[in-house]
């Protein structure tokens, strides 16, 4: 509900009596308001009791009720003492608490897990990834061992007095998040693959909500709330992992289709003679620019699905390249140029359909963002249709291998800003 639909007096529903007004629409009015409360302390930072209430419309005695509720769930605390001015007894600052309360985002990968924690204030709790290989595993064993990073990260932060508010799992593939099921993510080998019941019959705690998403959708938004495009209202993340997901938020929107699977550029067929891709397709336009293409063709005889040495994750195949291009391999320098053209290629795509004002590239992308970028926007410079193109320009991800987690983790937080009665009353 718009807080302008509220009344300032009594935080309930304007228009409505008391006797209008039932049991269920009082609870929804007072969630609302927690929420607005507490949205607003979060985003402005520390504030007074009376600024609160001349910002948000509401009464003081409305806040007093709402605050203190608040506080009780450990969501908010009193900091200070603020002078406000120079008459009158200093008062205490509010600023947003949930040092107790963690945010845990996971990614599933074709060659590595992550998890990235932070509390509700976005400290960094716990920032971790293992090598796996996804590709060759059975979904079953590749759950077994999302389970078990999540059991472990879990009881790190119930050590440090930590309770979990939610778990966001990124998984590069089409998903239906109403039930938590990966329909289809072509190179770990998934169709079908429920998720959220897998974390529940694991003995997940079934009071710690589970989301599963995709990972290229998450770490577009983590772009756009924290990253090199922050603010950017048209911009579109690709993920540079083995597989090429594709993240677009348009007019400061995630674009999600009638089935929340749009942005699949990965897999659109650009050459049908090209190499056999994940998908069962050929052609697919990761097959040209994801990391199984760079590494096949600048080192070979380390090509994915080819050699059986110890699993690498994505961090030590690149550390490889660079170390060969350092040696004057030449055909490092080639597979990147072919990279950074196909690149260009599949952002005139995008930049005639979306019109994006900035193309992020994540993954192993931004790690060798100094030579892919050039090539890529002189191809889209040449391909693109209008001036829209050379508006548009590449940015290298900061945020590297972990933006699709730190993306899941921001969900968490969302929704308990959202709804902070879903975080429960501490003891006292
Ligand atoms: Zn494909």
């Amino acid at each position: 509900m718009d807080r302008s639909q509220l009344d300032g007096r009594t935080g309930e529903p304007r228009g409505l009596g008391r006797s209008a007004g039932t049991p269920a629409d009082q609870t929804t009015v007072r969630r609302s308001n927690l929420s607005l409360v507490l949205r607003h302390v979060s985003e402005r930072g520390q504030c007074s009791r009376s600024a609160v209430a001349t910002e948000t419309g509401l009464n003081k005695t409305t806040i007093t009720s709402l605050v203190g509720e608040l506080q009780a769930r450990g969501l908010l605390k009193e900091v200070g003492p603020q002078h406000a001015g120079s008459v009158g007894r200093p008062s205490l600052a509010l600023a947003l608490d949930g040092s107790r309360i963690g945010a845990l985002g996971l990614e599933v990968n074709v060659d590595y897990i992550a998890a990235f924690a932070t509390d509700l204030a976005g400290r960094v709790l716990i920032d971790r990834r293992i090598g796996f290989d996804a590709m060759r595993s059975e979904p079953g064993r590749s759950l077994d061992k999302l389970v078990q990073m999540i059991g472990r990260t879990i009881a790190d932060l119930d050590a440090l007095g930590v309770t979990l508010a939610g778990i966001t799992v990124a998984v590069p593939g089409l998903i239906d998040t109403s039930s938590g099921t990966v329909v289809v993510a072509p190179n770990l080998g998934w169709q079908g693959v429920s998720v959220a019941d897998a974390l529940l019959s694991a003995g997940i705690p079934a009071d710690v909500p589970i989301t599963i998403d995709n990972d290229a959708n998450l770490a577009a938004l983590a772009e756009y709330t924290s990253g090199v495009a922050l603010g950017t209202p048209d911009l579109i993340y690709l993920t540079g992992e083995v597989g090429v997901g594709c993240g677009i938020i348009s007019g400061g929107r995630l674009l999600n289709g009638a089935d929340g699977f749009a942005g699949e550029l990965g897999h659109v067929v650009v050459d049908p003679s090209g190499e056999p891709c994940g998908c069962g397709r050929a052609g697919c336009w990761e097959t040209k620019v994801g990391l199984a293409a760079l590494v096949r063709m600048a080192t070979p005889d380390h090509a994915y699905g080819t050699h059986h040495q110890a699993m690498r994750d994505p961090e030590e195949r690149l550390a490889e390249i660079e170390q060969r291009r350092a040696e004057g391999d030449l055909r490092v320098g080639a597979a990147v140029t072919e990279v950074g053209r196909w690149l260009g290629r599949g952002a005139a795509l995008l930049v005639n359909l979306f019109n994006p004002r900035v193309i992020v590239l994540g993954g192993y992308f931004a790690r060798l963002a100094d030579q892919i970028i050039p090539v890529a926007q002189a191809e889209l410079d040449r391909l693109g249709m209008t001036s829209a193109a050379e508006r548009c320009g590449f940015a290298a991800s900061t945020l590297g291998f972990g933006a699709a987690a730190r993306g899941a983790v921001n969900v968490v937080i969302e929704r308990v800003l959202s709804d902070p009665t879903t975080i429960a009353f501490r003891p006292s």
